[in-house]
């Protein structure tokens, strides 16, 4: 891929603004998104094995250890089931909305990412990189998820002060995580 394959849209209206080629099948997926969490500037969605098999599981990822307290500060959340209307019906745009919904009390800044139900992860960020490395995070989180789940299927997860004190070292006003 390269930069005469990118395609500009608008974020409102979603038309093509500058590129040949036509813009991803997700995109409505992605405009619900910009348009429901306006802090974010990137959304990145892969079929990433590990996390993907978590939202075949239908199974939110609880934070076990403090690589997932690193990047999310709490459960990685699975959407509901898609209803068969809104499968047949605007789908891509049901699929945002799914997502949406189930951050009806979550953060969308502290949990930059989510699963959708039977289909795969869906991560944000504040801008394109940031989206990228939550999605390059999210799958190894998902992977070591699955083999602590596999040695101790009932593993509880880490505690709040764990859970707080690794995500507020590398996020927030406080943070101080790295070297520079
Ligand atoms: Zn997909």
């Amino acid at each position: 891929m390269t930069v005469s394959h990118m395609v500009v849209v608008d974020l409102e209206s979603g038309e093509v603004v500058e590129g040949r080629l036509a813009p991803s099948s997700n995109l409505l997926t992605h405009l619900a998104l910009y348009q429901a969490f306006p802090q974010i500037g990137g959304v990145v969605h892969t079929h990433s094995r590990f996390a993907t098999a978590f939202a075949q599981a239908g199974r939110g990822i609880l934070p076990l250890g403090t690589t997932h307290a690193d990047y999310f500060y709490g459960e990685i959340p699975c959407t509901r089931e898609l209803t068969p209307a809104e499968i047949s019906g605007a789908y891509e745009i049901e699929m945002g909305a799914v997502i949406v919904e189930r951050f009806t009390d979550l953060d969308p800044k502290s949990i930059p990412g989510a699963l959708v139900h039977g289909h795969g992860p869906f991560t944000w960020g504040r801008d394109a990189t940031g989206a990228v490395q939550n999605a390059a995070a999210l799958e190894e989180i998902a992977c070591m998820a699955t083999l602590t789940l596999s040695l101790a299927p009932d593993t509880p997860p880490i505690g709040d002060a764990l859970l707080a004190r690794h995500y507020l070292r590398k996020h927030g006003p406080r943070s101080y995580y790295g070297q520079t």
